[in-house]
């Protein structure tokens, strides 16, 4: 028994305990988990909203070296380096202002003493454009081969990170006094990487730990002249903050004439509108549970996919930065409702608890099923060698009586005729007894086999135990027991296997005997009652040793002995009580004990009796 509960231990019970202990310390990063998974997804939205506004700028970056194209297709070039401003405005909206500078970086276009927005603009730019004054700008550029090589403006559109690493960066480089490698110009570009206005939450959260680069900006700006960074590149974009004001410049060079770089100053409101019908295009479905704002360098809206929405703008859940064309200009996904997520979570932990701790209670029930079973078995076990034992026991002693007086009387040794009268009655009493050992034993079987059957009859219930026990009253007697019957003055009709019914009285009897302790005194008693129901009664009273406490049910047990053969040196096999109960119940009565008052047991039958009509 407890080598098979150190096996249950080790092979179910610590395992188990162990899967426990793990399936609980997940549950602790669920939170983490879902929040991952979700900032995954909305995070592939931001980029793609980010990436479709990064390419709207290339296409406008296309659009404006097409309109350059056309004109110098039809026109001198000259002509146009003179009325760049007023031709691009006419024809293309996005242009705020047209600028020409030569290789020289004289300013051809416009004019100091032009309009109003022009004045302006070459009180702004003329230096920086002619390249007498570097200038804190963000940039993007494409060379010629690139141009020639038919990709597409999206594709043109280098990415900062790209940039940043490519070897075309010749202002950096140079920008280094020392003259070094772009590997130096990367490197100081690097140190000038921005903190970023939004703080997105995920990121927010990956910066408490050791890598709080998550708070930076991936757009990095540069000090530089205007020549310096468009190098030997055909095209690109510069933005630059002016007094907080974002400006952003387009310039292109044509492979024509390589010596004019014509550019435009956007009109950023115009852009802001286009941008809105990219934010809307949110798919419907993402609408339900977050909302996509563009959000400008100072963390201002400036679209928004749901009108009217309000949200600690500096705080979204996750953010894409448009690009160096709009820099710090960043695509950002909010939680509608961010509570959800925290809901979400704690109803996934409260159902892995709940499933955690009713696995563990399934394993602890059937655990405790098992063991409880295995004890039931081992009883069981035992009970069944005791019960070989006694009975072989049980066997003997009639069998060793029964030749012992046989022999006698057949040696004719004995001629007392009294003498071999007892010795008769010996010999009829131990044979009686072997009959019922083996038809216990074999009744028992056959319950047991489900096989027994009964021969069901009306009989009558007071005649039947009459009989029984006036057939065992000379055995009771010669063995100096007083045994007394209180008979009913009418019959008592009973439905049943008279010869089943016998068996239980009998038994009943034997066991009085047996178990008398020396007070050799038995009532039999029998009555008809009409409460709860109609049924008779058979009791059988002695004043012997009585059944231990705790013991009232397990009597009628198969095999339990409450007085085994070597406490009390009374023999039996533990059936007689198991085989009258399940005699009587298939017969829809019962039998019970009950102790007496003053000592000694009482067995009572009780069979069901026809309704009274
Ligand atoms: P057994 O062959 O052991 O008598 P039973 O099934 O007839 O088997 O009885 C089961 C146990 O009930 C007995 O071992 C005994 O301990 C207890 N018992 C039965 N009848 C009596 C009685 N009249 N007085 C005291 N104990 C009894």
């Amino acid at each position: 028994m407890r080598k098979v509960a150190l096996v249950f231990v080790v092979a179910v019970f610590v395992p188990s305990l162990v899967l426990a202990w793990l399936a609980v310390r997940s549950l602790r990063d669920q939170q983490f988990v879902l929040e991952r998974q979700q900032s995954l997804l909305y995070q592939g939205v931001a980029d793609s909203l980010a990436k479709q506004a990064e390419n709207y700028l290339a296409e406008r970056q296309h659009e404006f070296a097409q309109q350059v194209e056309t004109m110098l297709a039809n026109h001198k070039s000259q002509d146009i380096a003179r009325s760049f401003d007023d031709r691009l405005r006419t024809n293309w909206p996005l242009a705020e202002v047209g600028f020409v500078v030569n290789s020289t970086g004289d300013m051809l276009c416009p004019s100091p003493a032009g309009r109003p927005a022009a004045q302006e603009f070459c009180a702004d730019y003329s230096r920086f454009l002619g390249n007498r004054e570097s200038a804190q700008v963000y940039w993007n550029a494409n060379s010629f081969s690139k141009m020639n090589g038919n990709s597409s403006p999206a594709e043109n559109n280098s990415s900062q990170n790209s940039q940043a690493q490519s070897p075309q960066i010749p202002a950096l480089a140079n920008n280094d006094n020392r003259g070094e490698n772009t590997k130096n110009g990367y490197i100081s570009k690097l140190q000038q990487v921005q903190v970023r206005n939004v703080v997105p939450q995920q990121q927010s959260l990956a910066a408490q730990g050791d890598n709080n680069l998550g708070q930076y900006s991936k757009v990095a700006s540069s000090e530089a002249e205007f020549r310096q960074l468009i190098g030997d590149s055909s095209e690109g974009s510069v933005a630059r903050f002016l007094e907080n004001k974002l400006n952003v410049l387009l310039w292109y060079r044509s492979p024509g004439d390589s010596n004019l770089v014509f550019g435009a100053q956007i009109y950023l409101p115009r852009i802001k509108a286009d941008l809105k019908t990219i934010v809307q295009q949110l798919d419907p479905a993402l609408q339900e549970d977050v909302a996509a704002v563009l959000l400008d360098d100072a963390a201002k809206p400036v679209a928004l996919s749901r009108s009217g929405f309000q949200a600690d703008w500096k705080h979204p859940f996750v953010a894409t930065e448009v690009g160096e064309a709009l820099p710090h200009w960043e695509m950002a996904v909010y939680l509608l409702n961010p509570a959800k997520l925290t809901q979400s979570a704690h109803t996934l932990k409260v159902t892995f608890g709940l499933l955690i701790a009713l696995l563990l209670l399934a394993i602890g029930v059937g655990s405790w099923l098992i063991v409880t079973d295995l004890n039931r078995q081992l009883t069981l076990a035992r009970q069944k060698t005791d019960f070989v034992s006694n009975v072989s026991h049980e066997l003997k002693t009639p069998l060793t009586s029964i030749r012992m007086f046989s022999e006698l009387l057949a040696e004719g040794r004995v001629t007392e005729p009294d003498k071999q009268r007892s010795y008769l009655n010996i010999i009829t009493a131990e044979a009686a007894r072997l009959t019922r050992l083996i038809n216990n034993v074999l009744d028992f079987s056959r319950l047991d086999r489900g096989e027994k059957k009964y021969n069901m009859q009306p009989c009558d219930l007071s005649t039947l135990v009459r009989e029984t026990v006036e057939t065992y009253r000379p055995h009771l007697e010669a063995n100096a027991f007083q045994l007394v019957c209180e008979w009913p003055e009418s019959s008592i009709s009973v439905q049943g296997d008279r010869d089943a019914l016998a068996q239980i009285v009998v038994n009943l009897l034997s066991n009085a005997e047996k178990y008398s302790d020396g007070r050799k005194e038995i009532l039999v008693q029998i009555e008809s009652r009409n409460e709860p129901l109609p049924h008779a009664e058979v009791r059988i009273l002695d004043r012997g040793l009585g059944v231990p406490r705790g013991c009232e049910e397990k009597i009628f047990l198969q095999f339990y002995r409450a007085h085994d053969s070597l406490g009390s040196g009374i023999q039996g096999s533990g059936l007689g009580l198991t085989l009258a109960r399940q005699i009587a119940r298939a017969h829809g009565g019962d039998v019970v004990f009950h102790s007496r008052p003053d000592g000694g047991s009482c067995f009572t039958l009780r069979l069901p009796t026809p309704m009274k009509s």
